[in-house]
């Protein structure tokens, strides 16, 4: 697939939701961070369907400052949707993603693109001195970080951290479903991207109502099994439920013979015996896995040829160099 070149520098994509007290010192701090760069930056705030005076106020906002771009959207949609609006209406080289709470901090901005230049494709923060509450939201982060780091490989300190910047190719066409946003370093791992991490600042919120709580813990759950699933078998889904599927049809026909022997072979009853159900049970589920994954490879073949989308990411193209 061919991206359109990006045409800034930077576009810095902030989402947010009933933050009517913070937008203008987000706006100000944003724009005293990045404006002594030299570089031609855009800032995109992205209301996620707020309640309060949010609109009203983006609106003043970007009567006043040429660099800001407000995306209304229609309804709250959640973080990640928001994210995702961010990244599509994006148009600089490199992206920049924070909390609209003064959470973070815009003057760690020049800290993330130097440590870009040293290579990476996508840098996080890493609130290394977090200050929220610590039973409900830094010990549940802490011990969600490390499954997360185990179960996918991709270690990172601080995942929930939305101060990430990003270069352009890695997140452009990136689609956050659900609440995706916290595992944006394993999505663009998908890809080849090379990842690291910074400490930044991190602030309480002293303004707005925090939007999350420990409700979300078994949705995080079961994303990392997404996850999990996405980083092995997205393109050979076959291959996951089959190879479950082959081994319980094979067992439950191993005991089925088993018994067939038993009832011709040494003549005995074998209707009442659990065993037979067991292994008929193991055959329905091995035969039901197998056809689950052709299913999913049919899903898998309709998604990349009729979108358009590829399986591979290209990173650099070489093409032959004509010497006069
Ligand atoms: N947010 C959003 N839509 C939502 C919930 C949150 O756009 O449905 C925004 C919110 O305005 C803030 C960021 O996402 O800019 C992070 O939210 P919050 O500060 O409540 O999360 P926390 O820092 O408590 O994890
Ligand atoms: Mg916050």
């Amino acid at each position: 697939m061919t991206t359109a070149q990006p045409s800034l520098d930077l576009s810095i994509i902030v989402p947010v939701y009933n933050e009517e007290l913070n937008l203008p010192t987000l706006v100000e701090r944003i724009y005293t961070a990045t404006r002594p760069l030299g570089k031609s930056v855009e800032i995109i705030l992205i209301d996620d369907g707020s309640s309060d005076d949010s609109v009203r106020i983006l609106h003043e906002l970007c009567a006043e400052v040429p660099e800001l771009t407000a995306v209304i959207l229609s309804r709250n949609y959640g973080q990640s949707a928001a994210m995702s609006a961010g990244f599509h209406h994006a148009q600089g080289h490199i992206i920049i993603s924070m909390d609209g709470d003064l959470q973070n901090d815009p003057a760690d901005i020049p800290l993330l693109l130097a440590k870009l230049d040293e290579g990476y494709d996508v840098v996080c923060g890493w609130r290394k001195d977090r200050q929220d509450g610590y039973a409900n939201r830094v010990l549940p982060s802490k011990i969600a970080n490390w499954l997360i780091g185990k179960m996918t490989n991709v270690r990172l300190h601080d995942y929930g951290c939305s101060l990430k910047a990003y270069r352009y190719e890695f997140v452009k066409h990136l689609t956050l479903y659900g609440e995706l946003h916290r595992f944006i370093p394993v999505l663009v791992s998908l890809d080849g991207a090379k990842i690291t991490e910074i400490p930044v600042n991190h602030s309480p919120r002293l303004l707005g109502e925090s939007k999350y709580g420990i409700g979300r813990t078994p949705r995080v759950i079961l994303d990392l099994i997404l996850m999990f699933y996405f980083q092995r078998f997205a393109t050979r889904p076959l291959h996951f439920f089959g190879k479950s599927g082959l081994l319980l049809g094979l067992a439950g026909g191993g005991i089925e013979l088993y018994l067939a022997f038993v009832k011709l072979g040494l003549g005995q009853d074998i209707g009442d015996r659990p065993l037979l159900i067991l292994g008929f049970m193991l055959m329905v589920s091995g035969m039901l896995l197998i056809a689950i994954g052709i299913l999913a490879e049919l899903i898998v073949r309709v998604y990349h040829e009729s979108s358009d989308t590829d399986t591979y990411r290209v990173r650099e193209h070489i093409t032959p160099q004509i010497i006069k």
